[in-house]
């Protein structure tokens, strides 16, 4: 990296601030890059979120065809990216090292727990016998944060939704104000019901409507696809959009049984629909219902990098030494997107820092387009997504269809 104003030359060393997934995966694709030497901080002493997560195909793509094979994401990538981009991302695949781009393939297939996705990450970051990233535990407080940057470090903060740093990116708050650097827009509240299923199963459009036949109000909606380790399991996260104060009645976790007792009508549209999937296939329920309620919000940074404190160029440690969201820090979208658009951002971030000739403002540009154009991208498909899941609920009512329909 140039010197640029008053920034000191890099000097190799790359904080990142979180070891989730997306911290895991650009800590694994730094620590094969020349150069770098990594602190990598953990609050977690161990990874014990099971839930399954979706990986998109895009991450592992070869090809412009497969990159935008996703029939509602094609377009929008169409309208956003140019071709070269999109053939740089795919050539920035194919130079990641064999052992992490098998791990991708191999998540890629179908559903997978979020834990064995961070604990293969980890053990791979570990097993290498690489001497360049050391483990730091602990919770970071943003004060810390700032006092090690020393001059020429990067920082890059992959702390999840929650940022440790998204709000001090602007300098002009002191003390920051909540965010201030956020755009936030909450698309729903839902209940999400999470199983595995003992058959290979699928769940196409006209199957979402005619198991919810009966189902007037609660529309349990179905994201169905097979497990990434067996093929005749299926893995069914099930969404049932609520109001705000069925959310505000309900705890963060819990199970089938307590919906059953304290919304039965909710609990109604889930049991109908599954009761039909096993009369239709004859398969069983493996394990149990897990149901979290969240707030379904589609959100990104304003200033994903420290960009704002390059141009005031005072003392602050921010205005000397780079500083990047990556991750959910950055940009968080609902209905199973958020690790791959993470995963995609980390790879990006990755190759751009290995370009040691780009000086420092060229380099936030170009991420604070890329990240916006993912944001472009993720909020069309999540808009597009949710008006169908609108028009979807209301489709048996055409005066209520009607209501929502606007033609010019
Ligand atoms: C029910 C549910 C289902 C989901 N399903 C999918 C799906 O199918 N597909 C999909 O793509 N996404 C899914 N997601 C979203 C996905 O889990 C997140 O996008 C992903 O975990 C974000 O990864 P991350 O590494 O950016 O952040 P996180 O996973 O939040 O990791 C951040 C890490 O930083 C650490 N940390 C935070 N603050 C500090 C600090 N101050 N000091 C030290 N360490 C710190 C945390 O302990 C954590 O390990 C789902 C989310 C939910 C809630």
């Amino acid at each position: 990296m140039t010197q640029q104003l008053n920034t000191p030359p890099f000097s190799g060393r790359v904080h990142i601030i979180g070891a989730g997934p997306v911290g895991l995966l650009l800590t694994a694709l730094l620590q094969s890059t020349e150069g770098f030497t990594v602190r990598l901080y953990e609050k977690r002493r161990e990874y014990t979120r099971a839930r399954m997560v979706h990986l998109a195909s895009f991450l592992v793509a070869d090809s412009l065809e497969s990159y935008r094979v996703d029939h509602i994401d094609g377009e929008n990538i169409d309208a956003v990216f140019e071709p070269a981009e999109i053939d740089d991302g795919i050539a920035f695949r194919q130079s990641i090292p064999t052992d992490l781009s098998m791990l991708l393939h191999r998540w890629a297939t179908g559903f997978c727990p979020l834990n064995a996705i961070e604990s293969s990450l980890s053990d791979l970051i570990d097993e290498r016998g690489a001497h360049n990233v050391e483990r730091v535990p602990g919770i970071v407080e943003t004060k810390d944060a700032i006092a090690m940057l020393e001059p020429g470090d990067i920082m890059i903060d992959a702390t999840g939704a929650r940022s440790l740093l998204r709000d001090h990116l602007l300098p002009t708050q002191s003390p920051p104000e909540t965010d201030a650097n956020t755009v936030n827009i909450r698309l729903e509240y839902a209940i999400v019901v999470t199983f595995l299923y003992s058959q290979a199963y699928d769940c196409n459009e006209s199957c979402k409507y005619y198991k919810n036949a009966e189902n007037t109000h609660y529309k349990f909606i179905p994201a169905v696809g097979r497990v990434y380790y067996d093929g005749a399991v299926s893995h069914v996260t099930g969404i049932v959009n609520i109001t705000a104060e069925d959310y505000a009645a309900m705890p963060a976790k819990f199970d089938g049984e307590w919906l059953r007792a304290n919304f039965p009508h909710v609990a109604q549209s889930m049991d109908r629909f599954i009761d039909k999937i096993k009369d239709e296939t004859h398969g069983e329920i493996l394990g149990d219902l897990e149901i979290v309620r969240i707030p379904l919000n589609l959100y990104r940074a304003r200033n994903a990098t420290s960009r704002q404190w390059l141009a005031v160029n005072s003392e602050h440690p921010f205005s000397r030494s780079p500083v990047f969201l990556v991750g959910d820090s950055a940009i968080g979208s609902p209905y199973f997107q958020s690790i791959s658009l993470g995963f995609e951002c980390a790879m990006y971030l990755a190759g751009l820092l290995a370009r040691r000739d780009m000086p420092l403002r060229v380099m936030f540009d170009e991420y604070e387009l890329y990240t916006y154009k993912q944001w472009l991208r993720v909020y069309m498909r999540s808009k597009m997504i949710k008006h169908n899941k609108d028009l979807f609920e209301c489709v048996d009512d055409p005066a209520a269809l009607l209501e929502k329909l606007h033609i010019y």
